[in-house]
């Protein structure tokens, strides 16, 4: 039987562009349908736009910092319209580039809402097209849990696009999206509140790493209210919103920024013509090679809920496209030492094992720590520490994680993620020549145990 498309694939964000690309260089006939903004949630209203306003936060530190360096400038004045007009700009520069990857490396772009009519059959603008393979690559979507007055609240979508920077906001949520965002809100001005269900925000992270983050962002004047919640919102005839706590507390404030984390984006998918199974979780359950219940059925990405990072999903879109259509260079996805950052200011790098999943797993570790106060700030009355840690498999000698605080640590930690791939011993690491004088070599000149469990 002959189709129109060799791959159909349904979503053109950093999952289902890297397969549809990949796919259509090897020889296949590939399509991609996208419903709402080329390049997806990253360039779209993620990991772009969120990048540009974490640089945007940081000028505060840096108009503050420079005169402990001699400069005296006129008064900061920030203008929120305009780094939102400047971002927009960037997004559609980006939006072009990837309308041109597609084009030019010969996959059929069609845009609107693509809805599965059967295993091999998928719906798109009022036209049915026959695909042997389909792969769904549709991402997340934010949620908010449904209590009274939740309509009220804004999530990352909605924040990006704000006509104004509001004077107070509530950010709900102890993951990166919150983190993150608070820590935007905080450094442009607004008095920010981070509110948390649990006892620390970033449950599994090393527990370090966290409680260092909250001591440094409490310094910055973020308020971080731990084991709280929001049981309901109502909004004030002046306009102002009031949050109603789990004891009763009542907040005022402008607007509230929830980040409970993400669902799985299968709206109006059409699955039920399928024999796609879900998870517990609800996401789409696949096998080792990205497939569904439906063999002719694949899916990728947030969607199927692993790990939820842009370069994860470029690289199942690289494996799926190499396995159906480049068997000889398939190689499966590693998903050990995925190094992460999270943007808060500063910085959290990590790779490798937290100490607690060191313990947990049954090794016995060497922990070495260091904190200090980075060059740039010692000329400034800035009371920011960064914080490095190494955990070390006691009998082997080989390095399990390495976790940083501070600022950079996100490129930082990238090079040492090949280390640990490689199998990098802590030896390896002390016989490695520091680059001086940076932060980094700090990860080559920890001498001493703090301890070991
Ligand atoms: P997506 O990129 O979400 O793409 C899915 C696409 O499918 C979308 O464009 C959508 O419009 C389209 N679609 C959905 N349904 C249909 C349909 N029926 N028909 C047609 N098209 C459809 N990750 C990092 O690694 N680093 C970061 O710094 C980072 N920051 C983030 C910040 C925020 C605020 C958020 C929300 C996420 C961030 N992420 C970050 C996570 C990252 O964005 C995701 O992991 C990544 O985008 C997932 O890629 P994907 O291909 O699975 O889905
Ligand atoms: P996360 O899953 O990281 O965090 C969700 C947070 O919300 C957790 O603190 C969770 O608490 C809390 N939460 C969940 N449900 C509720 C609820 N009903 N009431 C109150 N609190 C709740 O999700 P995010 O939305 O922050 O981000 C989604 C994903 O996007 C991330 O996991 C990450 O993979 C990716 N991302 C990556 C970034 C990066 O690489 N820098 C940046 C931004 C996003 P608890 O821990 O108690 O469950």
């Amino acid at each position: 039987m002959s189709y129109d498309f060799d791959l159909f694939v349904i979503g053109a964000g950093s999952g289902g562009v890297r397969a549809a690309r990949f796919a259509a260089g090897f020889g296949a006939k590939v399509a991609v349908a996208e419903s709402r903004y080329l390049g997806g949630t990253c360039v779209n209203v993620g990991c772009v736009p969120k990048k540009l306003l974490v640089y945007g936060a940081h000028f505060a530190d840096d108009f503050e910092q420079a005169e402990s360096f001699g400069w005296t400038a006129g008064k900061a004045n920030f203008d929120w319209p305009l780094l939102i007009a400047n971002k927009n700009r960037e997004i559609d520069r980006l939006n072009g580039i990837y309308r041109e990857l597609l084009i030019n490396s010969g996959v059929t772009l069609l845009e609107g809402h693509a809805r599965l009519a059967d295993a091999n059959h998928v719906d798109i603008n009022g036209q049915r097209f026959s695909a042997e393979r389909i792969l769904i690559a549709t991402g997340g979507w934010p949620q908010i849990p449904e209590i009274p007055g939740h309509e009220y609240a804004i999530t990352s979508n909605e924040a990006f696009f704000l006509k104004e920077l509001p004077k107070r906001i509530l950010v709900v949520g102890g993951g990166y999206i919150a983190v993150e965002f608070a820590g935007i809100f905080n450094g442009l001005g607004a008095d920010t509140r981070l509110l948390y269900r649990g006892d620390l925000f970033l449950r599994g992270f090393d527990q370090s790493v966290r409680i260092h983050l909250a001591e440094e962002l409490t310094k910055r004047g973020l308020r971080l209210d731990f084991n709280t919640d929001i049981v309901q919102i109502d909004k004030q005839a002046n306009g102002s919103l009031l949050a109603t706590l789990k004891d009763g507390t009542q907040l005022e404030t402008d607007s509230i920024f929830y980040a409970t984390g993400r669902r799985p984006m299968l709206d109006n998918l059409g699955l039920e013509n399928t024999r796609v199974e879900f998870n517990e979780a609800g996401y789409i359950d696949v096998n080792e090679h990205f497939e569904t219940r439906d063999p002719s059925i694949l899916a990728l990405g947030d969607v199927i809920g692993g790990v939820q990072l842009t370069p994860v999903a470029t690289a199942e879109g690289m494996a799926v496209a190499r396995r159906l259509f480049k068997p000889e260079q398939y190689r499966p996805v590693d998903y050990r030492h995925i190094p992460t950052a999270v943007f808060s200011q500063p910085n959290i790098g990590t790779v490798g094992l937290t100490e607690e999943q060191a313990i947990e797993q049954g090794h016995k570790v060497v922990v070495f720590e260091s904190r200090f106060r980075p060059m740039k700030l010692t000329l400034t009355e800035s009371p920011e520490q960064t914080l490095m840690k190494l955990v070390v498999d006691a009998e082997s000698d080989r390095v399990l994680g390495c976790h940083m605080v501070g600022p950079d640590a996100g490129d930082i930690i990238q090079g040492l993620a090949i280390a640990l791939k490689a199998g990098a011993t802590k030896r390896l690491f002390d016989d490695t020549i520091g680059v001086h004088p940076t932060s980094a070599e700090e990860f080559v000149t920890l001498r001493t145990a703090v301890s070991s469990r």
